[in-house]
Parts: C-alpha cells; sequence; structure tokens
C-alpha cells in the first residue's frame, strides 16, 4: 500500500513514500498510513487503531479518510484547517463506534504532518511517533500520550523501563475515544536535507532512536521505509509497523497567510502551549487560532475588544436602525 512521488510546491520539493504491514504476529493490520498530497501539500500520516476484531481498523482508516477530506474542501489556512479536520475525525469516529455496538471502544492514535512550504505542521494526538533528522541528530517531535510516558515523566519509570513495562501499549488520548480529546499542534521550520519520520510504536517501540537514526539517514524513501519495517520485523516486532518517511530537498520561504508562534522547541516541557483540550464545540479551534492568527483585516477585526460582541452590536444597530425608519415614516 506505498504511495510515492515527488510533490512540487512552488520552490518547495519532498520526497516521500509510506508502508505499513501487520508485522510477524498478528494477522490483522489496525495501522494506517498516508504519504499523500492534499491542496497541494504534502501530507504524512500514521493512524495506530485499537479495539477489537474488525474495530481497530475501521478507526484508523475512518479517522485518515475523514482528515484527508476535510483538508482537501477546507478553506482556512492550513494549521486551523488541520486542526477542525481532526476534530471532524473525532465525531466521525466516536458516532461510528456509538451506532454500533460491535464497535464499542473503538478509538486511534493519529499523527500527521502537513508540509506547507517550509512550515512543517505537526498535528498529534496518541503513541505514534513523527521525528525530525538534521545535521545528523534526531529529534523526535512528538510526546508520547500512554501510561508509561507519564510515569517517565514523573521519574517513576526510565526510559528502558517504559520499553519493557506490561503496560506499554496502554495510551491515555486517543481519537474517536471521547467526546474530548488532547491535540498536540505544532510545528518546525524545515530546511533543505532534513528527513521526516513519521512511524506506529510497532516501529518505535520497538527499534532504539540511534537505530532509527542510522537507517533513516541515507537512501531514498521508499528504501528507508522498507529498511525499517524490515528491521522492526526481524526484532521481533509484536505489533503492526508502519512508517511514512519525507526527504525535503528544497524549501520555499515565502510568507504564509498566517502569523507563526515560536517553534516547537527541542526539549519538550510537559503540557507546552501546543496542546489543546478539543471538544466538540469551538473552543480548541479558537486556541488554535489565536496561535496561528490569518493575517489581513480579519486579523485587526479579531483583536478589537468589542469583536466577542459583534453580533449584539449588529443586533441592537439593526433594531436601532428600524426604530429610527419606524419613528420617521409614522
Ligand atoms: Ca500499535
Amino acid at each position: 500500500m506505498a504511495r510515492s512521488g515527488p510533490v512540487e510546491q512552488s520552490a518547495t520539493r519532498v520526497r516521500m513514500a509510506g508502508s505499513s504491514r501487520p508485522g510477524r504476529v498478528r494477522t490483522v493490520n489496525q495501522d494506517t498510513v498516508l504519504a499523500d498530497q492534499v491542496g497541494g501539500r504534502p501530507l504524512l500520516l500514521v493512524a495506530d487503531g485499537m479495539g477489537g476484531h474488525s474495530t481497530g481498523e475501521v478507526a484508523s482508516a475512518r479517522a485518515s479518510e475523514t482528515i484527508l477530506r476535510e483538508l482537501s474542501s477546507a478553506r482556512a489556512h492550513p494549521p486551523l484547517a488541520l486542526a477542525r479536520a481532526l476534530q471532524a475525525a473525532n465525531v466521525d469516529v466516536l458516532e461510528h463506534a456509538r451506532s454500533d455496538t460491535r464497535h464499542k471502544g473503538m478509538g486511534t492514535t493519529l499523527t500527521t504532518v502537513l508540509i506547507d512550504d517550509h512550515v512543517a505542521l505537526i498535528a498529534h494526538v496518541g503513541d505514534s511517533r513523527a521525528y525530525l533528522l538534521r545535521g545528523g541528530a534526531l529529534r523526535n517531535l512528538t510526546e508520547d500520550h500512554s501510561w508509561v510516558a507519564e510515569r517517565v515523566k514523573q521519574g517513576l519509570l526510565s526510559q528502558d523501563e517504559a520499553r519493557q513495562h506490561r503496560w506499554r501499549n496502554v495510551i491515555t488520548n486517543a481519537l474517536g475515544a471521547n467526546d474530548a480529546f488532547r491535540l498536540d499542534l505544532a510545528h518546525v521550520l524545515l530546511e533543505p536535507g532534513d528527513r521526516l519520520l513519521v512511524a506506529s510504536d510497532g516501529v518505535t517501540a520497538i527499534l532504539p532512536e540511534a537505530l532509527l537514526k542510522e537507517l533513516l539517514a541515507e537512501g531514498e524513501p521508499e528504501a528507508v521505509v522498507e529498511r525499517l519495517l524490515d528491521a522492526a520485523d526481524q526484532r521481533g516486532s509484536p505489533d503492526n509497523v508502519s512508517a511514512v518517511v519525507a526527504v525535503i530537498d528544497a524549501v520555499n520561504t515565502a510568507p504564509r497567510r498566517y502569523e507563526l508562534p515560536p517553534e516547537l522547541p527541542e526539549e519538550l516541557p510537559a503540557d507546552g502551549p501546543w496542546a489543546v483540550q478539543m471538544r466538540q464545540t469551538l473552543s480548541g479551534v479558537r486556541r488554535v487560532e489565536d496561535r496561528y492568527p490569518a493575517r489581513g483585516p480579519m486579523r485587526w477585526l479579531r483583536r478589537q475588544a468589542w469583536y466577542p460582541y459583534r453580533l449584539w452590536i449588529l443586533a441592537s444597530a439593526y433594531l436601532a436602525f428600524l426604530l429610527v425608519l419606524f419613528v420617521l415614516l409614522r
């Protein structure tokens, strides 16, 4: 199910490939991968579904399809479109689970990178991961939303203990499992020569980061993906194995339609401003909009103190107008 090919986006050139296998132990593959483009923008996506028989794969496939569909019809700028797409995916999977008792408890992780010229937007829910390889250094761009990662953060488990822990697969945040979810939405500014990897825990929990770095460093995206999946298989990954790789050949740094907050820092402090509680209301989407405000007249309007009361003001003005009209005409 690998898809690949060069994606030309003005001066930004990206080569990418993705693939997914059930692995040596499982017969069913509940992961979904995309190495695609939407609205001319490269999109890397890995979703790792959970739930019983013929359930996890439905969740990961539905979430990915919803995100592709929402992004392809979106008119909002990319960070906002991405937040709304994940919100829509959460609702879609949740409603599907509620419509059929067989799908009770379904959900999916979802980690995606949308490349908007030199801005790589990372949207993340769960314990799949995104990595950036630059100048020989490998950086994890995502924080695992898992039981063991929380214990590591609190200093109760070491990284090695977390890898071996029998609860290492327990995630604390997923799409489609609840009305609310935590969305981590951040960005890094790309440079030519950068390499991106998005992978499911079937790969990242088995391969040490030193090996990920070595395998990611050389070769065409298709070959890198196959080597990563082979390595995870050879090391006896008990899980489905999925990886998407992008090689950034050139970047266009033309100004965007939106303002950028500070880039994702190298050291991730817990619960940075990129972590947003998303519900079925607009509150989470608004927070993303505040961090990535659109440029232009709407931005000026939104910054005005009266902006939240605009509908009241308009309605009052309209009533006043009717009143004047009534007085004049009687
Ligand atoms: Ca998995």
